[in-house]
């Protein structure tokens, strides 16, 4: 026998989520010093945490042998006022990909469900899908775009979820809030609606989804610290559900799911709109900066509405490989099924600088 025979046959056919390479790693197979190399491959913030998160975070330290408190109070009516919903409405997670993984506890646990997601989709929701033993049904994308109308008519009698990311991780596609607001309304209100907008406040006018839970049950938004905040490290996130659906999946969560530093660094950087602004204006200057510079190229790329861009390069993996030995990591996209394409996170513009010498260097 095998450990493995214990282990359910979903989770023994189920490849890992590939993360973006640190930093440590390449510096140590390149035997260069850690500065000279620059990550922009896991669209992290490239200005860091807001100084006043880190500042919170060094006064809570001394109290780290205390459980940190489990419900959130605090950050809780922080950003029930920022985002104007009631604090009853939000759940905090261990990132906002933990909502999401506590959304399939609380509704997929049956493993008997199907899960609908678009083709190029953020892969973590395939990724639960299977740990979850849902079928998992992929709708071709629309020039790289989710189809919401095919993923609509893709619904089946055992649908229970229906995920989306916007805007979409890898390909920055956005959907319209029109767009977005019909499809919400047309869906039936026994299938769950996952709505991943990690990269919400880098968008321009966005909708205010997080009122419309209040309307529908079925909707789920999930947001997080870990972009535009600049708080990855701490894993925090957050939900915004009707107040019924926060109970249920609120069930679902561990006790302290959240660490007290994780907290306090985010009600200091909800409260810091001026490093979120500044954040977000890098991020134009460096995205307008790298469109221009792959128009210049004749490189093939999809705008996008993120701080990250997908571009074409022929074979994504050499590609990559190559830009590693120049110090400057990306992430090829064969997981996705797109192996002709990278995707690059939007940096400073020093690390723009960086990226397009070695891009010239190596193509
Ligand atoms: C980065 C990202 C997340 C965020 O994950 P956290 O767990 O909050 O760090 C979620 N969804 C998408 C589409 C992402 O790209």
């Amino acid at each position: 026998m095998s450990i493995w025979d214990l282990a359910p046959k979903e989770l023994r056919a189920l490849t890992p989520y590939e993360p973006g390479k640190p930093i440590e790693e390449v510096a140590r197979e390149l035997g260069i010093p850690a500065s000279s190399i620059i990550k922009i491959a896991s669209n992290e913030n490239p200005l860091g945490p807001s100084p006043r998160a880190l500042e919170a975070v060094r006064e809570m330290l001394a109290e780290s042998q205390l459980y940190p408190d489990g419900g959130c109070f605090h950050l809780r009516q922080t950003l029930a006022e920022h985002l104007r919903v009631k604090p009853g409405q939000l759940v905090f997670g261990c990132g906002s990909n933990e909502i999401i993984e506590l959304v399939f506890h609380a509704f997929l646990s049956e493993r008997n469900g199907s899960v609908i997601a678009s083709q190029y989709a953020f892969i973590v929701y395939k990724l639960l899908s299977q740990l979850f033993g849902a079928t998992f049904i992929e709708v071709p994308a629309k020039n790289f775009a989710h189809d919401l109308e095919a993923m609509r008519a893709a619904i089946r009698p055992d649908t229970r979820a229906i995920c989306i990311a916007n805007p979409n991780n890898p390909t920055g596609t956005r959907i319209s809030n029109a767009e977005l607001e019909k499809f919400v309304r047309s869906i039936p209100s026994h299938i769950l609606i996952i709505l991943d907008e990690a990269y919400y406040e880098y968008m321009d006018s966005p909708a205010h989804t997080q009122e419309w839970t209040a309307e529908f049950p079925n909707l789920i938004v999930s947001r997080t610290f870990s972009k535009i905040y600049g708080l990855a490290g701490f894993r925090i996130g957050f939900g915004v559900f009707h107040p019924e659906t926060a109970e249920i999946v609120q069930r679902c969560r561990q006790p302290f799911n959240t660490s007290s530093l994780a907290q306090v660094a985010a009600i200091a950087a909800l409260k810091d709109t001026e490093h979120a602004r500044l954040s977000r204006e890098v991020n134009t200057a460096g995205m307008k900066r790298i469109c221009a510079f792959f128009k210049g190229r004749g490189v093939e790329f999809i705008p996008s509405e993120g701080n990250f861009l997908m571009a074409k390069v022929g074979d994504g993996s050499a590609f990559f490989k190559k830009l590693l030995q120049k110090g400057v990591i990306i992430r090829p996209l064969g997981g996705y099924g797109l192996k002709e394409w990278v995707r690059i996170s939007i940096g400073t513009d020093e690390q723009m600088a960086k990226l397009e010498t070695a891009w010239a260097a190596v193509s």
